[in-house]
């Protein structure tokens, strides 16, 4: 049996505040759904757990190893410059429109993004799919970009541009397609709403949509405001947001006959790009990247390199990507030395060949060093997806036990597998560091969420998210080790349609 899917993204749902909320009954529409299907309160995204980087995880199925983005900021050396996504999409508004247009739009949802979407997957398959407001759309149809006339007149801005996504493609003010029944989804642009591109427009189209029985076989719907407020306030003031995502996704099966009637002839799925890691209340716990590393000659920040540049710091709020444009051994023995000095750095890792090593990763913190590798099977130990590991050195540096072969990951969840999925990565630096929880890395023209929270790094905290299914052919269970990497392979699935990847499959 399969069914149609709706896939519902709130950007940075926490499962230490949201399952708990859910249970209880807080949030009443999740908690309906729950009881009819599964709640699953520790999904394991990639690393790093960062929104661009995380919303192509979940979309392609696959790591950045294999879907070219690499966080929020990396340098890209096709181009040699920094491809900068902000800690948050709505870095646009401080960042223009052109850049907002040439680099979110088009580059990102372009050839920056290497592993086919969902959206192409399923069109290919002669099926309709429909994204409202999901940041990476790339799919198979042309739409024409329509700029608001404030912005059109912007320098900088490209007169007209199309973006290629799925058939129904919805993105704020930007790009709106016609549904079948010849309405446009409700406009309410502006900088107030974000161009259209906040929960509530995101909550009206797909109330709209359900209304009028027009969701087609894949639809995804984003809502992005949770990140937003809660880097702000942390995730727990926060919960408001999502009790209104609740409420928005009740209207849209109340519009739609009833939730159980929508949940005959579709699988709805929530979940998370990744977690939030309070901030504590301390500006102590900034982790000032250009003094730790002043030892260094460093790039100019966001620029190409320069000849005599040493390193090229690309911050990912609590994960940092340090290029090395000449890596010798001693140089990346020495960087790790510096960054560990400090008390709030937690792991330093690079690719062991760069200091000597033939294969795998070397991890070091100031608890020890471990270093692995997934070449030389079956190696000494097994993970959770039945991927062999060949390890050595101090477990602690990752949180790592072992129980004969069996590996268990206890605060650095799946880490082998999420630190190779990014280190794989030609793109990647040569070294990233992550910082202890409660602390943000800064660069000067940053703003670390002192008080508020924030992710991106390997621990628990960032790296975990709520998984809620229930309704048409969704099955009646998930993997105890889920990862946002099965999302994509459980809704293809579930829609019948082949893909490379299986729910659960190793992917060392
Ligand atoms: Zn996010």
């Amino acid at each position: 049996m399969t069914s149609k899917v709706l896939l519902v993204v709130i950007d940075a749902a926490t499962p230490h505040v949201v399952c708990p909320a859910i249970q209880t009954g807080r949030l009443p529409v999740m908690h309906r759904l729950a009881e009819r299907g599964v709640l699953h309160t520790r999904s394991v995204t990639m690393f790093p757990s960062i929104t661009p980087a995380a919303t192509s995880t979940i979309i392609t199925g696959a790591y950045p190893a294999e879907h070219g983005i690499a966080g929020a900021a990396w340098f890209d050396a096709a181009r040699q410059e920094v491809a900068y996504y902000g800690d948050d999409f709505w870095i646009i508004l401080r960042e223009g429109f052109g850049h907002f247009i040439n680099d979110f739009l088009l580059r990102l949802n372009g050839d920056r993004l290497r592993a086919p979407t969902m959206f192409e997957m399923i069109e290919r398959a002669g099926r309709p799919a429909a994204c409202l407001n999901y940041l990476v759309f790339k799919g198979n149809f042309a739409h024409e970009v329509n700029l608001p006339g404030l912005i059109a007149a912007l320098p900088g801005v490209p007169f007209t541009e199309t973006v290629a996504g799925p058939s129904m493609l919805c993105l704020g003010d930007f790009v709106g397609t016609r549904t079948p029944h010849g309405h446009k989804p409700e406009e309410q642009g502006g900088v107030l709403h974000r161009f259209g591109m906040d929960d509530a427009s995101t909550g009206a189209m797909l109330k709209d949509l359900a209304e009028k029985k027009a969701l087609p076989d894949f639809t995804v719907a984003y809502f992005a405001d949770n990140d937003y407020i809660s880097h702000k306030v942390g995730p727990v003031a926060a919960l408001p947001v999502i009790e209104q995502v609740d409420r928005m996704l009740g209207e849209a099966f109340e519009a739609a006959g009833g939730m159980d009637l929508f949940l005959r002839d579709t699988a709805v799925i929530i979940t998370s790009d990744h977690g939030h890691c309070d901030i504590l209340n301390d500006p102590a716990v900034v982790i000032r990247l250009d003094l730790l590393l002043e030892g260094f000659r460093q790039a100019d920040l966001g620029r190409a390199w320069n000849p005599k540049d040493e390193i090229l710091i690309c911050p990912n709020m609590r994960a940092t990507q340090i290029y090395v444009q000449d890596p010798r051994p001693e140089l990346i023995e020495r960087i790790a030395t510096s960054m560990l000095v400090d008390r709030r750095v937690d792991q330093v890792i690079w690719r062991s060949r760069l200091t000597g090593g033939s294969t795998g990763y070397t991890v070091a913190t100031r608890r020890g060093r471990l270093e692995f590798t997934h070449e030389g099977a079956p190696g000494n130990a097994v993970d959770d997806h039945g991927s062999p590991w060949q390890w050595s050195g101090d477990g602690d540096a990752l949180g790592l036990e072992q129980d004969g072969r069996d590996l268990r990951f206890v605060d650095y969840p799946n880490a082998f597998e999420r630190i190779a999925g990014v280190l794989d990565l030609d793109q990647s630096g040569e070294i990233w560091v992550t910082a202890k929880p409660g602390c943000e890395f800064e660069v000067p023209g940053g703003k670390a969420h002192v008080g508020g929270a924030s992710h991106g790094a390997l621990h628990a905290l960032d790296s975990v998210s709520p998984v809620i299914m229930a309704g048409g052919a969704a099955p009646r269970r998930l993997p105890a080790a889920m990862r946002s990497v099965d999302i994509a392979p459980l809704c293809m699935e579930i829609l019948g349609i082949p893909m490379r990847y299986r729910v659960g499959d190793g992917r060392k």
